[in-house]
């Protein structure tokens, strides 16, 4: 290799740019993370990390590759009191097609997110190549003749210019707040083209203490709307004996953030079991709301002209609606797809290109997933469903009823939701046959849902 890899930087420091920055210490002799808040030195939320005040499921896929990358995380995520859920045999679920067996078809760790991060950065603060300057935000990038050679930060809550980062490589993982549109168009580019979905879909999320002795049979709660219906609710366990509860509501149905309000929504959704769980239950947080939570797609792989030498990766690149739990699970196999670019042929100048259309690829499947469901909604902004995707609706309608009854069809159904597989595989002849020959069936009661 001829060619310099002495500096990389990464902007963002959550979980695209963690596992970024994993990745760049593998192949640059140093790597900078610069990230706008100061990470705080114990487990504990952050401005820059709203979500992570609401529910978060690492899908087996990405925990996978996590670990991968910092070997022994599960185990200390374990020590440090994580729950494990299986899938969907801890799990009441209520699907669109009603009550899912409690089959054994996957296994969740239910951390909270800052849990989560917090364990990252104390494994990647061990790598002696990387630096962290948190509490400095990316302020502009400098380019020479077509290649971007550095940025321009400065320390948060100043107003002064800043200093400048040379580095071999850039990539920005800031999330849906991403600079680089603006970026771009001050370096003289055209802007790139951007597929917004919008399912105005809201949050309203928190924790409560485990009730002393509550053993109900079941540890986790999923209960789906049923389009046109637009409210869902989760209840799961995390560290600490707490359960984070979230509602949602589509198509601007926001759960409220005052008491009264926020039961009254979960009383509201399919079945009870949620609200009588909680009702008694003592709340240790305040009711907190979230709603940026469209689909976004900057098409950078599209571009004819782009900086060398500049990366986007995670929600900055593509952002999904979170209610599917995709978000992590793709910046973790984009951190492995950064892995293999560095590793093959090709030089750094033609990194960016080869990155993003590799990304773009693996982000198909978890965006038909999103879309694909946000479309069943009138109020769903930004695109409307077409005889296409009606059709797959209809297939995936068979799929889930099929999946509350059958273990194959359920197996693979989380598959490809845990990112394992991609929703192709859900039309392979096994699936296609079942679905195409299933009778109609009495749904399955509550009392038929012993573990
Ligand atoms: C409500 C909600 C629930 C979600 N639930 C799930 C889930 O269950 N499962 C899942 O896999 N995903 C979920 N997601 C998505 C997940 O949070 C993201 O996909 C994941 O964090 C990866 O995002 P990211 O690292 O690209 O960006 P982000 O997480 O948005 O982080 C961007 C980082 O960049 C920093 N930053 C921003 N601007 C600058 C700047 N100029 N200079 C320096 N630093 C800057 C920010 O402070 C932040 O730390 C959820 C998202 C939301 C909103």
């Amino acid at each position: 290799m001829s060619e310099s890899r002495e500096h990389a930087i990464v902007i963002g420091g959550s979980m695209a740019g963690l596992l970024a920055a994993r990745v760049l210490s593998d192949h640059f002799d140093r790597v900078t993370l610069v990230e706008r808040d100061r990470f705080p030195d114990t487990v504990a939320s952050r401005p820059g990390l709203g979500q992570a005040r609401h529910l978060h499921v690492f899908w087996s896929r990405g925990l996978e590759i996590a670990e991968q990358l910092f070997p022994g995380l599960e185990e200390e995520l374990r020590v440090a009191g994580v729950p494990e859920v299986r899938i969907p045999a801890d799990l009441l679920w209520m699907t669109p097609a009603g009550w899912r067996r409690r089959f054994d078809s996957t296994r969740l760790m239910t951390f909270s997110r800052d849990l989560l991060d917090w364990t990252v950065r104390s494994r990647l603060a061990k790598l002696g190549d990387l630096q962290v300057l948190d509490g400095h935000e990316a302020v502009d990038l400098v380019a020479e003749n077509g290649t971007v050679t550095g940025l321009t930060i400065r320390e948060r809550g100043t107003t002064e210019p800043g200093e400048t980062l040379t580095a071999d490589l850039i990539i920005d993982a800031t999330g849906r707040s991403s600079k680089t549109p603006e970026w771009l168009e001050k370096l003289g580019y055209p802007a790139a083209r951007r597929t917004l979905i919008d399912p105005l879909l809201g949050y309203a999320s928190r924790t409560y203490a485990i009730p002393a002795g509550f053993d109900p049979g079941w540890k986790a709660l999923y209960l789906q709307a049923r389009a046109p219906g637009t409210r869902t609710g989760a209840l799961f366990p995390q560290e600490g004996g707490r359960w984070i509860v979230s509602l949602f509501g589509v198509g601007r149905d926001f759960p409220p953030t005052d008491e009264e309000g926020f039961l009254e929504f979960a009383k509201s959704l399919r079945s009870p079991v949620l609200y009588e769980a909680i009702r008694e239950a003592e709340p240790l947080t305040p009711i907190l709301s979230y709603r940026r939570t469209s689909n976004v797609r900057h098409h950078y792989e599209r571009m004819s002209r782009w900086p060398k030498r500049l990366m986007a990766m995670g929600d900055s690149l593509c952002a999904f609606n979170p209610l599917y739990g995709q978000g992590m699970s793709v910046a973790a196999k984009s951190a492995l797809t950064l892995d293999d670019c560095l590793r093959g042929d090709g030089d750094l100048d033609g990194l960016a290109r080869r990155f993003h259309r590799r990304v773009v690829k693996n982000a198909a499947g978890p965006w038909l997933v999103a879309t694909g469901e946000d479309l069943r909604y009138a109020t769903t902004e930004g695109a409307s469903a077409g005889l296409q995707t009606r059709i797959l609706n209809r297939y995936v309608d068979r799929v889930q009823a099929l999946a509350n009854i059958d273990q194959r069809v359920c197996d693979r159904l989380i598959s490809v939701l845990s990112l394992h597989a991609q929703p192709q595989s859900l039309f392979m002849p096994d699936v296609l046959w079942r679905a195409a020959t299933m009778r109609a069936r009495q749904p399955i009661g509550p009392d038929e849902l012993s573990p």
